[in-house]
């Protein structure tokens, strides 16, 4: 059995150990749930294209799963930005038409 130690105080630590226990490091960056595909893809779902950072810090997907993920966030927040875009027109046109009622 080969022992773990902690690159910042080098305390031991089990192998399955996400951060240290005495000095709070991470021990395996890229590497939690946040960068697995069911973690981007639920990060992707509640706040879109800024679920990149993860996708890009990522050492549990391949760099294809990283563009794919990438060209499919990119393509959302292209259709947020164009959605948004026609709400506020929307929302203009109707302001506008309010007021000449008036
Ligand atoms: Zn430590």
């Amino acid at each position: 059995m080969n022992e773990l130690r902690c690159p910042r105080c080098g305390l031991a630590h089990e192998e399955n150990d996400n951060f240290c226990r005495r000095c709070g490091r991470s021990l395996k960056p890229g590497r939690g749930f946040m960068n697995s595909h069911v973690g981007i893809i639920v990060m992707a779902l509640i706040v879109g294209p800024f679920a990149l950072p993860w996708v890009w810090t990522s050492k549990r997907i391949s760099v294809v799963s990283k563009w794919i993920y990438t060209i499919i966030l990119l393509a959302i927040g292209y259709y947020l930005v164009i959605a948004c875009w026609k709400i506020y027109q929307m929302i203009a046109q109707s302001t506008q038409m309010l007021m000449g009622a008036f």
